[in-house]
């Protein structure tokens, strides 16, 4: 209903994928497809490949990201990166609450709300990520879930700050598996999640909050999904590897 009032962002999350000098080859091959993109276009590197991947897109419209960040500035975090170290490498965005964090690095929504904390003092925008496992969709408590996450990881957050925040509704079933929510699906529960932003910020802060849908998009899929009311981009795994695939799905977004 309120779409005009939101750009699209399709943000690339590379995990743990691709070599320096690979990322900025990479980002050489998207350049041409963003100049015209009729949305905001990120690419989530691995920390290794954050320098290489911000000068490669230097004066282009390609906007680079971190895919976590630490909630302290600094101290004895051995392995651990800030989200000042980020910003100071050139990157404007961070993923933060990944399902691969929470599922296998042990992320809670306590510990994404300290990260969100984080990255918002640095100057950075945020991709916050919530999801349900399929169990829970089994057991129709989907939207429960993800408000739960949602209002957890957003505490703190001003309402002036949510114009740097961008929510990601990922279905854990539906990360890198192949198996995509139907656009119903997508737009119900990100309709969910803009409501639950509108009970703790305002309806013009929630009509202009952009919630992204990920889990197996891909060039096919991709304009479907993006035409839902609810949904203003996608956060792409698998996909936003391969130039071409990545570059339809901008396009996709670009007319949705
Ligand atoms: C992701 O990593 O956030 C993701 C959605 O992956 P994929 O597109 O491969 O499902």
């Amino acid at each position: 209903m309120n779409k005009q009032l939101r750009k699209a962002v399709i943000a690339g999350n590379w995990k743990m994928n691709l070599l320096p000098a690979e990322a900025a080859a990479l980002v050489e091959q998207l350049k041409p497809m963003a100049a015209g993109a009729n949305c905001d276009v990120v690419l989530c590197a691995p920390f290794v490949d954050l320098q290489a991947a911000a000068a490669a897109a230097a004066g282009s419209n390609l906007k680079i990201g971190a895919q976590n960040c630490h909630w302290a500035a600094s101290g004895a975090f051995t392995g651990e990166v800030s989200a000042q170290m980020l910003k100071e490498i050139g990157a404007e965005y961070v993923i933060v609450g990944h399902s691969e964090r929470r599922t296998l690095f042990g992320d809670t929504n306590e510990t994404v709300a300290k990260r969100t904390r984080a990255a918002l003092d640095a100057g950075l925008t945020v991709i916050l990520c919530v999801g349900e496992y399929l169990e829970q969709r089994q057991q129709n408590i989907t939207v429960e879930v993800v408000r739960t996450q949602t209002k957890i990881g957003l505490a703190g957050v001003s309402a002036d700050e949510l114009s740097r925040i961008i929510i990601a509704y990922e279905p854990v079933w539906a990360i890198g598996t192949g198996l995509t929510a139907t656009a119903a699906q997508a737009n119900e529960v990100n309709k969910a999640i803009r409501d639950l932003l509108a009970e703790l910020y305002g309806r013009d802060a929630a009509d202009g909050a952009v919630i992204q849908y990920g889990g197996s998009m891909n060039a096919a899929n991709a304009a479907e999904l993006l035409a839902q009311p609810d949904v203003d981009g996608g956060l792409i795994g698998g996909a936003s590897l391969k130039a071409a695939d990545f570059a339809a799905i901008v396009r996709a977004a670009s007319e949705g």
